[in-house]
């Protein structure tokens, strides 16, 4: 019966908008779409291997989360960060990062601290030829670690709030030279203060370690700071 067939094909076509979606997402994430890169919906398309309704869907989707634009002549490109909202952004960090390790500090389970440790001895040597691509992705888990070990789901909701706009910074500032060795410092120096159960060094531990992230960004970005 047609009515059956309408119902059985929705999940399907609902299933690869998403499919598109995180892929793209991915993509974007991960830096193989740039900013100022152009979205071509037939080429991708073909190499996701789906119809175009897909893919212009997870572009819709895309461009109300923020990373995708319509520009002039051009049509949908990655939305690049201004001056303005990367110091915004860096600032709502700071508080959150800031926050989420103060309240570790009060309530991360030995598990979670050690868990922590684990993760923080298991950092990559610097000079690996990916970019910082490993270490980025290494100090993801460890914040995200430490934002679980907050315990608090409304902090952590408005931390993956940021993750949209945190896409768009561009290469990691992991990539630096010299500037692995130096976040692992501040690392170690927030997760001391963790398991010492000292709210207020881990807070002010993780502000430090942001603004120098912030820092490095600028340095990264246009030759600035330090
Ligand atoms: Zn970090």
């Amino acid at each position: 019966m047609p009515e059956q067939r309408t119902e059985a094909d929705r999940p399907a076509r609902t299933t690869s908008a998403a499919g598109a979606y995180e892929a793209l997402r991915a993509r974007i994430v991960s830096g193989g779409l740039k900013p100022g890169d152009r979205i071509r919906e037939v080429e991708l398309a073909q190499e996701m291997g789906l119809s175009r309704t897909p893919v212009r869907e997870a572009i819709k989707r895309l461009e109300q989360d923020g990373l995708i634009r319509h520009a002039p002549h051009k049509g949908a490109v990655v939305r690049a960060l201004d001056p303005q909202s990367m110091n915004e952004l860096y600032l709502v960090r700071e508080v959150l990062e800031g926050t989420a390790a103060g309240l570790a500090a009060q309530h991360a389970s030995t598990a979670e601290i050690t868990a922590l440790e684990e993760l923080l001895a298991t950092q990559p040597p610097e000079g690996q030829d990916d970019g910082g691509a490993e270490a980025a992705r290494r100090n993801a888990i460890f914040h995200d670690a430490i934002g679980h070990a907050a315990h608090n789901r409304h902090l952590l909701h408005a931390m993956d709030g940021l993750s949209g706009a945190m896409a768009l910074l561009g290469p990691t500032t992991l990539s630096m030279p010299g500037r692995i060795p130096v976040a692992m410092e501040e690392h170690a120096a927030i997760l001391h203060a963790i398991s010492a159960r000292d709210a207020g060094a881990a807070d002010a531990a993780a502000r430090a370690h942001i603004r120098a992230a912030h820092r490095a960004r600028l340095h990264l970005l246009y030759g600035i700071g330090g």
